[in-house]
């Protein structure tokens, strides 16, 4: 792939008209207003038939469930990657994060629940919680970091699950940084199991699903941080809560389903969804930047017309150009069955996010004293890029598993 096709431009003109009439003039109350971002992001499901691709693609995943219950290696109802469908996700996600990337994280963690539950899930859980996450119907949190462990999530982990006599379990713990963790209907919970004798960093993790309103549940309200202010992030308290066995995702027994709920797999697919947002973020900005190194006389001159100023200007450009790159690759191997590996998703989040960050801010630079102003807009993508770095992993991160992965061959 190296260019969009007819149909994606043509989707990715519709969703830019969209995203200019429905959320721009939204910015204000989402940037520095309380207001929630699911209203837009239904309504933006709706008009593009993203509710309606999702409805098709649970579907196809029942039908998949009911072999794999009956007993077969469902080869046969493996659903391929859609490179359409791809498409869409992929450009909402651009154009969206060219005026509120807040939005595309609270949209995708949404996905990143459905997306556990659906991996995880028996028919019934995907039934009861899948669907309306897929749908956007419901509102979606995916709950691993603690206030104790961050990039050592799993190690470090000390919430718990305490199996009672009568088979339900005790929750207990807190959870911090979670995305739609004030608002979400339906958490996904990350614990480790009690389990005497056994070393806590040993300890089996669980994972459970939480619905708002449970006793000894509290979401907190939305915390104050620095960019990315149109995703509500939260922290989650579990003071004996409890939760049935039917709230237990237990994984899938076929190969196939368990390479698909490998946690690796969802890392992956969550760090190759930032390189789109990247990209969103840095042609936006180049925009910007281009028309102001025009407009913007000092010395008699435009600004444009200074090598400084060309440098900035060019060294945009390379970083477009290679994260297109990076993302036209990305999915046209999804489509074509040949998913990247960990390191190559790690190493893309690397890279895209990085280069996010130094446009943005070189776009600030390249502004002035206007570019430090919220009025010209680059502020808040290098505000909104800069967390890019930090969550989905850190850049350090990704550097431990790109070296992890050369060092093993
Ligand atoms: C806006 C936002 C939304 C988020 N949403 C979610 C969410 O929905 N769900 C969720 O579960 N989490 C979420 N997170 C949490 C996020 O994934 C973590 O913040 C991230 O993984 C880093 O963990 P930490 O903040 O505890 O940093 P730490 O792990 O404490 O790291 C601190 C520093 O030490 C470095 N470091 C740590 N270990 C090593 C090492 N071995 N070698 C070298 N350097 C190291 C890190 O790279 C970092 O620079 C969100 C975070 C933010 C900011």
């Amino acid at each position: 792939m190296i260019d969009w096709s007819e149909e994606q431009q043509l989707a990715k003109d519709a969703i830019r008209r969209f995203v200019e009439k429905e959320v721009a003039p939204l910015n204000e109350e989402l940037e520095y207003g309380s207001m929630p971002p699911y209203d837009i992001i239904k309504k933006m499901y709706q008009t593009f038939g993203v509710d309606e691709i999702a409805r098709a693609r649970f579907e196809k995943t029942i039908e998949r469930e009911k072999a794999i219950e009956a007993g077969e290696e469902p080869s046969q109802f493996e659903s391929s990657s859609n490179m359409d469908d791809l498409g869409i996700d992929t450009i909402l996600s651009m154009e969206l994060c060219r005026h509120s990337a807040g939005i595309v994280t609270a949209m995708g963690v949404t996905q990143l629940a459905a997306g556990a539950i659906m991996s995880q899930g028996n028919v019934e859980q995907k039934h009861r919680w899948g669907l309306d996450l897929l749908t956007a119907d419901k509102i979606g949190s995916w709950a691993i970091t603690e206030p104790g462990s961050g990039s050592d999530a799993f190690g470090g982990m000390t919430c718990t699950a305490s199996l009672q006599d009568n088979g339900d379990y005790l929750l207990n713990g807190s959870k911090t940084f979670i995305t739609n963790g004030p608002y979400a209907d339906t958490i996904v919970f990350i614990c480790k199991q009690v389990e005497e004798g056994v070393a806590p960093r040993q300890r089996k993790i669980l994972t459970f699903v939480l619905d708002k309103g449970m006793a000894g549940l509290d979401q907190s309200k939305p915390l104050r941080k620095m960019g990315l202010h149109s995703s509500p992030t939260g922290q989650l308290f579990l003071d004996n809560v409890v939760a049935g066995p039917e709230r237990l995702l237990a994984g899938l027994k076929t190969k196939s389903a368990k390479k698909k709920s490998d946690p690796k797999a969802t890392f992956a697919a969550e760090r190759a969804g930032v390189v789109s947002m990247s990209l969103g973020i840095v042609e936006r900005c180049l925009e910007l930047c281009i028309d102001y190194a025009k407009e913007r006389v000092q010395w008699e001159k435009p600004i444009g017309e200074y090598q400084l100023i060309q440098l900035k200007l060019a060294n945009m450009e390379v970083a477009r150009f290679n994260i297109e790159n990076m993302l036209f690759s990305y999915i046209e191997r999804k489509a074509k069955g040949k998913a990247m590996s960990f390191a190559e998703a790690s190493a893309m989040k690397l890279y895209s996010t990085q280069a996010a960050v130094d446009v943005a801010s070189e776009a600030i630079q390249l502004f002035g004293g206007n570019g430090y102003m919220s009025e010209y807009k680059v502020e808040q993508l290098y505000r909104d890029a800069r967390v890019m770095r930090i969550y989905g992993g850190t850049d350090e991160m990704q550097v431990r598993a790109i070296a992890r992965d050369l060092l093993s061959r």
